[in-house]
């Protein structure tokens, strides 16, 4: 099954898209993964990448597809995917569709939250360089500041800080939330309440994908 998470930052795309992936044993693809371990490996693509990051602004097309269409060539993704963070706008989506053919993407799973409630969860966003993330209020970990599986530090990631989480939401109203449209005329969205329990959110998703 090939599916792609829609929808803004903040909105738990990627807790889901780990859970999942884990339950229908396909791999989560995520471009801003992807490109944080670029940027930690300090690689050419990530040295590329950093400016725009930091600021909160999308990694040019060229590069960001290139990396993604590399990546769902992979043997493991051959069964199908979770896409958590790409398509961020038309071009993009247009490449994958080209690269997909034939049918495309099965389901495009579109998590809604408002604004506010995204502000909140990403400001009190925390996680270890080992991937684990936890929110101060709603996900705190069992000692502060510290990983429960890992022990490594919690951090905060520079892009969540409040002034570039407005640029991320701004970005992602003017070019990523076009695409619910254009995949609604597709007929392949389905809009699910992104709030609530981790628990319960998981099971709209899997209703959304076997309906
Ligand atoms: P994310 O973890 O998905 O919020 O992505 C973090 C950052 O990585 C974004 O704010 C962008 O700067 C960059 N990024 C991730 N995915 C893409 C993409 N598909 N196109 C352009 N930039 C991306």
């Amino acid at each position: 099954m090939k599916i792609l998470f829609l929808g803004p930052p903040g909105a738990g795309k990627g807790t889901q898209a780990k859970r999942i992936g884990a339950a229908l044993d396909i791999p989560h693809i995520s471009t801003g993964d992807m490109l944080r371990e670029h940027l930690a490996a300090r690689s050419e693509l990530g040295l590329q990448a950093e400016g725009f990051m930091k600021r909160g602004d999308l990694v040019p097309d060229e590069l960001v597809i290139a990396m993604l269409l590399e990546r769902t060539g992979h043997e493991d993704a051959a069964g199908g995917f979770i896409l958590d963070g790409f398509p961020r706008n038309l071009a993009q989506a247009e490449a994958l569709s080209v690269s997909l053919g034939g049918d495309g993407l099965d389901r495009v799973v579109v998590f809604e939250v408002d604004e506010e409630e995204i502000v909140r969860r990403i400001s009190g966003r925390r996680g270890c360089a080992g991937g684990h993330i936890y929110h101060l209020d709603d996900h705190p970990p069992v000692r502060e500041g510290v990983c429960d599986i890992d022990a490594a530090p919690l951090e905060q990631r520079p892009d969540d800080a409040e002034d570039v989480i407005r640029t991320r939401l701004a970005v992602y109203r003017a070019q990523t939330e076009p695409l619910i449209r254009y995949y609604q005329q597709q007929g392949r969205a389905v809009k699910i309440g992104a709030v609530g329990s981790v628990g319960e959110i998981q099971e709209r998703i899997l209703e959304a994908l076997g309906g």
